[in-house]
């Protein structure tokens, strides 16, 4: 009776809202709903829920341009540790890292697009708090799931590994030792009271620093499956060998996580593996990032078992060492080397993580009805899996939770002493996404049909007209927003100045005012650059091209001679500078090309002398061409066109 009344309510008032302004509408967007892709739609929420995925189009109060961008379900990390092996050990350094660290972790999730995280071996009572903390908006994270501390032998892993380093209260809140059936069903039972979402076993804990960790005995492993079932909590797995994992298996637990670590000896486990209630968490970054020939095994493994159908679940097992957020884009990235195809490992995070933390019905998927948690990438990692480290804007519940586009409310403008911003340092755009792929970068290019046949005639031809070969950077807006090297920002109040790693060319902007030249009397490879200031943001205004095809990248995107170029530089944070480009092209582009990044600050040691082009060779003339230049010999590799 309740809940047919409040299905009606919701029903009513969605009739009604069809009419008004959407809460948040994200248009023009490629979306990968979890299952599928669809090439560009609209998604339309309401109420922090979807309702609606459609290309037609949709207003919001809230309106996220998604041309170029992809929506992906919100990622969910099956495999995290908030507390245990990151808080330090003794309750008053987790009282401390709760004070002091918790929250900024926690954003870091959510800036990465992680909806959603299951906590493991964290101290029940705290991270039941952290729960509520989230749930009432007292913290910004992560939807929590908790299984409170992980079952395991008297003297069995984790309690006597080195995470607790010895500590006592350490190793009573983050392990639970179980000696009998009966404590094992008791304290399942204690934990369901409590609420947490799932059940952890550490069956077989392997061996750690030479030390074989204790074994659980198999009759108390199997009861607390039984007793979680009973429960309605999905107990999972912690095994590192062949036998261990069918023997969990068998006993029915819900999946394994970490696995064999080394080669499979049969087809057993895949087949045991391969029931629709069984799920498979390799935690390859937790486990071989500093051990390549161990991710070779376990990638052949995490393969044979996507080849057979096996729901692989992505998860970063993160702890203090590993960057939070950033772990299980990793483990994707990992997941897509291991062998699966990129839309499969992103189902591993989405759609499949949601049917493995058991929350299909809300989260995982974008679909009408689905909890409106949507992360928002530029590019497409369905393409290119790197561009999932592109986080533009995160929606949780239904709300921005991260604008990569804002500056955060506590930054403050660093200014020069005539009170201009202060760009100046090292900078470069989204590291591990730029270069040297030969993949489509420039998203919303639109040539005309004159311009078609030139760009595509250049796919797959890097011999002669590599650019990297030439020591050419590709002229603006390449050197800023393409090529993986970093530049260097001066300033001198009257001029802004670039200085390119690499080809190590040289960029002054004159902000005095000046005009352009006459393009008789001057062009050149980079243009010529005026600035000025709007507010607190560089506009540059480059003219004066050469003249010849110039090109954008090693897929063959180029601009002419008269292309007109404006560049935005604003500051919206101590170590982010957003850079929005606008290109008009007459005689190239179809229509006005734009495109947005956020260039990151790169760290203190970083130096643009680290890479050059032609260590020792002078002549980098063919940057600064003119008209009337003629080259005094040919470069390596080739004509100058
Ligand atoms: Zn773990």
């Amino acid at each position: 009776m309740y809940r047919t009344m409040i299905a009606a309510l919701a029903l009513s008032w969605l009739s009604v809202t069809a009419y008004a302004q959407n809460d948040l509408v994200i248009s023009n967007v490629r979306v990968f709903t979890g299952q599928e892709q669809i090439e560009k739609a609209s998604i339309v929420v309401n109420g922090g829920k979807i309702t609606e995925i459609s290309a037609a189009p949709a207003t919001g109060r809230v309106l996220i341009d998604g041309e170029g961008k992809t929506a992906l379900p919100g990622l969910i990390d099956s495999h995290a540790h908030i507390f245990a092996a990151t808080a330090g050990v003794t309750e008053a350094e987790t009282r401390d890292f709760i004070r002091t660290k918790l929250q900024e972790r926690l954003l870091a999730m959510l800036r990465h697009g992680v909806t959603t995280v299951k906590s493991l071996g964290d101290p029940t009572d705290i991270i039941l708090q952290v729960r509520r903390d989230l749930r009432e908006g007292n913290l910004a994270g992560p939807r929590m799931l908790v299984v409170g501390p992980i079952f395991t032998a008297v003297g069995g892993h984790p309690a006597t590994s080195p995470v607790c380093q010895g500590d006592s209260w350490c190793r009573s809140t983050t392990a639970a030792e179980v000696a009998t059936e009966a404590d094992a069903r008791r304290i399942v039972g204690r934990l369901a009271d409590q609420g947490v979402d799932g059940i952890k076993i550490v069956y077989a804990g392997g061996v750690r620093e030479g030390i074989e960790m204790k074994k659980l005995a198999k009759p108390v492993m199997e009861a607390i499956v039984d007793e979680s079932r009973k429960r309605g909590l999905r107990a999972t797995a912690h095994v590192v060998d062949e036998p261990s994992s069918l023997e969990v298996l068998a006993a029915g637990a819900w999946g394994i996580e970490h696995g064999p670590s080394e080669p499979l000896t049969s087809n057993a486990l895949i087949g045991a593996l391969m029931k629709p209630a069984r799920s498979y968490t390799p935690t390859l970054y937790g486990n071989t990032r500093n051990n390549p020939a161990l991710f070779q095994v376990k990638a052949r493994t995490v393969a044979d078992a996507y080849k057979a159908g096996v729901r692989i679940i992505a998860a970063s097992d993160v702890s203090g060492a590993m960057p939070p957020g950033r772990a299980l884009l990793e483990e994707i990235q990992l997941l897509v080397k291991a062998g699966l195809p990129p839309e499969a490992a992103l189902r591993s995070a989405t759609s499949s993580a949601a049917v493995h933390v058991g929350k299909e019905k809300e989260i995982g998927t974008l679909a009408p009805g689905m909890m409106a948690d949507i992360l928002v990438v530029r590019g497409n990692p369905l393409a290119n899996i790197a561009d999932l480290f592109q986080t533009y804007q995160v929606i949780q519940n239904g709300r921005v939770a991260y604008n990569d586009d804002a500056p955060s409310a506590t930054f403050v403008m660093p200014r020069l002493k005539n009170g201009q911003p202060d760009l100046q340092g090292m900078w470069l755009g989204a590291p591990g996404t730029r270069g040297g792929n030969n993949h489509k970068l420039f998203d919303g290019i639109e040539y005309l049909p004159a311009a078609k046949p030139i760009q595509a005639d250049f796919e797959g031809r890097l011999g002669n007209d590599n650019l990297y070969f030439w020591c050419a950077t590709g002229s603006i807006p390449s050197q800023m927003i393409y090529i993986p090297f970093p530049f260097m920002l001066f300033q001198d109040g009257t001029n802004f100045v670039i200085f390119h790693e690499y080809a190590h060319d040289v960029r002054v902007i004159p902000t005095d005012g000046s005009s352009h030249p006459d393009p008789k009397k001057y062009s050149g490879m980079n243009g010529d650059s005026r600035g000025h200031w709007e507010g607190d943001t560089l506009v540059v205004d480059t003219t004066n091209f050469s003249k010849g095809r110039r090109r954008l990248n090693m897929h063959g995107d180029f601009l002419d001679e008269n292309s007109h170029i404006v560049e935005r530089f604003t500051l919206i944070g101590p170590d982010r500078l957003r850079y929005d480009l606008r290109v008009d092209d007459p005689t190239v582009l179809a229509k006005t090309w734009t495109a947005t990044d956020v260039l990151q600050r790169r760290p203190k040691d970083d130096w643009i002398m680290d890479t050059s082009c032609r260590e020792g060779e002078k002549d980098i003339s063919h940057l600064r061409e003119s008209p009337d230049y003629k080259p005094a010999s040919n470069p390596p590799g080739g004509e100058r066109k």
